[in-house]
């Protein structure tokens, strides 16, 4: 019986000469089927890498090297030190749907002139219940929320759904797999940035020296990479997505003053 692939993995396939990087997988053809390894493990010896099942790749995806866990697969922390090998055409579209589900079919979607975007305002007027109160966002705060938790420090997918005033993401910043509409990550978020934007201060209550100080304690902690807040806790002020709010208002409320003067 001739076997069915779906369009999107037939497309996917062509342009599959060598080995080829899918948002953090790298993917290697091989006689004996493909080869999938995080993309930081591209030189390591197969002896290196601990050898999994494709039926176990969901499993190894949905946590964090430190057992946290992943509530947004396209976040750049899927763990390393594995390889998969995925015999059949079959097994690499189940490895890739298990590792970024609904990945290809998005990849595709754009590759075929289809596309699907929304926009911010559009997705968020049929939200209902508690998430309603995200339509109270001005457009410059709705750009805020955007760039704080879509940004390349959370998630690898492109964002393509608009957002005013706020440039599409590049390929290049991101990855070759786009992002049609809010994820729930991000709706979670809007929604906390509603109630947080109703509590907060002006900026202007704060000297240009304490403000240099937040911005370099800002950046510390979201360059370190070490925090423990769950991903999806929005609530936790110490949220990363939340520091990177902070720190884009601050940026855009004043300049960097001189190292010299920032003490
Ligand atoms: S909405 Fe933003 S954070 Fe969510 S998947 Fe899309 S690009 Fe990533």
């Amino acid at each position: 019986m001739p076997q069915f692939l779906s369009p999107a993995l037939v497309a996917f396939k062509k342009q599959l000469v060598g080995p080829t990087p899918f948002i953090e997988v790298l993917i290697s053809p091989k006689p004996e089927g493909f080869d999938l390894r995080h993309r930081d493990d591209g030189p390591c010896a197969e002896t290196e890498l601990r050898p999994l099942q494709i039926s176990e790749l969901a499993t190894w995806a949905d946590f964090t090297a430190s057992g946290a866990f992943r509530p947004n697969k396209s976040a750049p922390n899927l763990r390393r030190g594995w390889r998969g090998l995925a015999r059949s055409d079959e097994e690499l579209e189940l490895a890739l749907d298990a590792l970024y589900p609904g990945a290809l079919a998005d990849w595709f979607a754009e590759g075929s002139g289809r596309v699907p975007a929304t926009s911010f305002r559009e997705f968020t007027s049929r939200q209902t219940g508690l998430y309603r109160r995200i339509q109270d966002l001005s457009d410059f705060q709705a750009g805020e929320v955007a760039q704080a938790v879509c940004h390349p420090r959370f998630c690898l997918r492109r964002r393509r759904w608009s957002v005013p005033e706020v440039p599409l993401e590049s390929p290049e910043s991101k990855s070759s797999v786009p992002c049609w509409e809010p994820c729930a990550l991000l709706l979670e978020f809007a929604r906390r940035f509603a109630r947080i934007a109703a509590e907060e201060p002006k900026l202007e209550e704060f000297r240009l020296s304490e403000i240099a100080s937040l911005k370099a304690a800002l950046r510390i902690s979201l360059n370190s990479g070490l925090s423990e807040v769950r991903e999806g806790d929005s609530g936790h002020p110490a949220n990363p997505r939340r520091l990177q709010r902070l720190l884009a208002r601050l940026e855009s409320s004043s300049e960097d003053l001189p190292p010299s003067k920032e003490i």
